[in-house]
């Protein structure tokens, strides 16, 4: 799950940042609007965390350019203004949700991950395949009720091909999904992760269609 977040605040990005990767969240933070506005437009992110004062460009010019646009990205603005007037303007503006500083991170995450469930249109708050089962708030994978030990990378890949059960995912994609901008991985990074998921949970889990991607069946 890749989130970028717009806050110009430095404490508090810095601060949202490290919690929300603690949260297994993939982070990019940017601080001010137009650079959001931009990038907005040339990448693919799972989740938009917007303040609404910022530099350049305000956060609901940013929302208004990015609904404009047909983007149906799931954003919740994270803003210190508590008025009923704000929230109703946000909300009404193509915010999916609205939470008011000072913030719980716990709440953030929480609320992120229910985003993200109502965008793929799951109702359960775990992914299952099989005996397979991915809780995303605690962060861990059971095989018939067995705790299975993983890597954060191997979660994360592990994590966005059950989320796309059913669909091919290309390289690029899933590796959009797992590494911020300041993390390059390996040209053959990816290789082994799926080498070490399908060791510990089978080599019939993931398909690979050469030249195109991977995929993990639907059930
Ligand atoms: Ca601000």
């Amino acid at each position: 799950m890749r989130v970028l977040l717009v806050e110009d605040d430095p404490q508090l990005g810095d601060g949202l940042t490290v919690g929300l990767r603690q949260a297994g969240f993939v982070v990019d933070w940017l601080r001010d609007g137009a650079a959001a506005a931009h990038a907005l437009g040339v990448e693919e992110f799972d989740l938009l965390v917007l303040d609404l004062g910022l530099p350049r460009l305000a956060g609901m010019e940013v929302l208004k350019r990015l609904r404009g646009r047909g983007q149906a990205l799931p954003t919740l603005i994270l803003t210190a203004r508590d008025a009923t007037g704000d929230k109703v303007a946000g909300l009404d503006a193509g915010a999916d949700d609205y939470l008011v500083k000072p913030v719980d991170l716990d709440e953030l995450a929480a609320r992120l991950r229910a985003l993200a469930r109502r965008s793929a249109g799951r109702a359960a708050p775990v992914l299952c395949h099989g005996d397979l089962v991915l809780d995303p708030a605690a962060r861990c994978v059971t095989v018939a009720g067995v705790p299975v030990e993983l890597a954060g990378r191997e979660y994360a890949v592990l994590q966005v091909l059950l989320e796309n059960a059913g669909r091919v995912l290309t390289r690029s994609q899933i590796e959009q999904s797992i590494y911020g901008w300041r993390e390059e991985p390996d040209s053959n990074a990816l290789e082994v992760h799926i080498h070490h998921l399908r060791k510990k949970f089978g080599a019939g889990l993931i398909r690979t269609l050469r030249g195109v991607g991977y995929t993990i069946a639907k059930v």
